[in-house]
């Protein structure tokens, strides 16, 4: 399968491997969209959010709980934003399960 974020967990395409363990890789969003944009994924392949089950409770849990890690590793102190687009009407373009960490600058609601 030729999916754009596992050839980067892969190491097809060189990132910037911000965090790293057994199950999950982040590394800096290419078109920033704040000050501190980085995307956390799972290694494993998940199309998106909506794919997985509660066969995939742990995983999520880490998946949040270490979002939450690197976000103080980022200094974020006074706030930040996680984001997982979920399919079309969610606006996701790449189709392998992403959270998005945002921050450095002060959040708007709604959003677009
Ligand atoms: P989404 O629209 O939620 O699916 O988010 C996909 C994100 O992947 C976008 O914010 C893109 O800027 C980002 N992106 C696309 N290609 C790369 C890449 N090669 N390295 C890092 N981020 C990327
Ligand atoms: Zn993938």
């Amino acid at each position: 399968m030729d999916c754009l974020f596992c050839n980067i967990t892969s190491g097809t395409i060189p990132v910037t491997r911000l965090f790293e363990n057994e199950h999950l890789l982040a590394f800096p969003d290419i078109n920033p969209q704040a000050p501190t944009h980085l995307l956390i994924i799972p290694k494993q392949h998940f199309s998106s959010l909506a794919h997985t089950t509660s066969e995939q409770s742990e995983l999520l849990g880490q998946l949040l709980t270490t979002s939450a890690e690197i976000a103080r590793q980022q200094h974020l102190a006074t706030g930040y934003r996680l984001v997982i687009n979920t399919g079309h009407d969610g606006g996701q373009t790449v189709g392998h399960l992403h959270v998005h960490l945002l921050g450095g600058r002060h959040m708007t609601w709604p959003p677009g």
